[in-house]
């Protein structure tokens, strides 16, 4: 095996929200150009901490955010004075958990992006729009109707568009926040199939509830919970074969029953 970078390197992160502790001292190395699934139950604050790993959280309006402790990318600290947000936003790209398409065609949903950037003749848009399609096996389903409302597409295919959409302006970190909720078993096949061919490119941190497809597509795995007081923490961060397999009592539970 090659030796593993650290794309994103995580160190003692604590987050609140309105002075109220969400996160607490969370340390972790995310490794480049791997999958890092990232599990535990709701509440425990999964999609906050992947926020902060580009910081959507501070798009959001009316919140009260307050970090503690320090996130690097590649080095840079993210919550530095001097960090160009726009271009880490475009180098750590975000898929929700709900599609969250604009209401415009489905070509301009994914060169969106690519023209917030800047301006690209229409034959090198036509190719990006094209290969992201592609690589989120969406291509061969919208080719002929690439002007048509993307709203009009199933759930399915929206979560494909919204992850087509993230790839069109080439990040190295792609973020996906529950990966296939809410998504039948054909449409988390081709999910799952679409990360499989870009896992070798990209580094990619996924939420998910389902452990099997957790096993199936991650490297690594990190496991949060809440304590006592419902602040998230890390419990476990290892490959998802070890801490499948040779976890502690406590949570041994929380992996093989609840997640089923
Ligand atoms: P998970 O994704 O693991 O279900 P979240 O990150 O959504 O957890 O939430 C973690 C905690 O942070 C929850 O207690 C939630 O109520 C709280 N929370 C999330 N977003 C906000 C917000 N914008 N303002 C205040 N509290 C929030
Ligand atoms: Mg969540």
């Amino acid at each position: 095996m090659s030796k593993i970078i650290p794309a994103i390197r995580v160190k003692n992160f604590s987050v609140y929200y309105d002075d109220h502790k969400i996160l607490e001292n969370i340390s972790m190395d995310i490794p480049q150009n791997q999958i890092t699934a990232i599990i535990g139950p709701s509440g425990c604050g999964k999609s906050t901490f992947l926020k902060c790993l580009n910081r959507m959280t501070e798009l959001e309006e009316n919140i009260n955010l307050k970090t503690e402790g320090n996130i690097e990318f590649f080095g840079q600290n993210i919550y530095g004075r001097r960090v160009n947000l726009n271009r880490l936003r475009r180098q750590i790209s975000t898929v929700y958990a709900k599609p969250n398409l604009f209401p415009m065609s489905i070509y301009d949903n994914v060169a969106y992006g690519v023209k917030l950037i800047g301006w690209s003749p229409k034959i090198e848009l036509d190719k990006i729009v094209e290969s992201a399609l592609k690589t989120a096996t969406l291509w061969e389903e919208v080719k002929h109707k690439l002007q048509k409302p993307a709203l009009d597409l199933s759930y399915g295919q929206q979560k494909r568009l919204c992850i087509a959409r993230a790839l069109a302006v080439k990040p190295q970190v792609l973020l996906i926040d529950e990966i296939c909720a809410g998504l039948d078993p054909v449409s988390t096949l081709k999910i799952e199939e679409l990360i499989e061919c870009i896992r070798s490119e990209l580094t990619i941190v996924f939420i998910s509830h389902n452990i099997d497809q957790v096993s199936r597509l991650a490297d690594f795995t990190a496991l949060f919970h809440y304590n006592e007081n419902h602040i998230g923490q890390l419990l476990e961060f290892s490959t998802t074969k070890k801490l499948i397999s040779n976890h502690s009592y406590h949570h041994r539970d929380y992996v093989s029953h609840r997640f089923r």
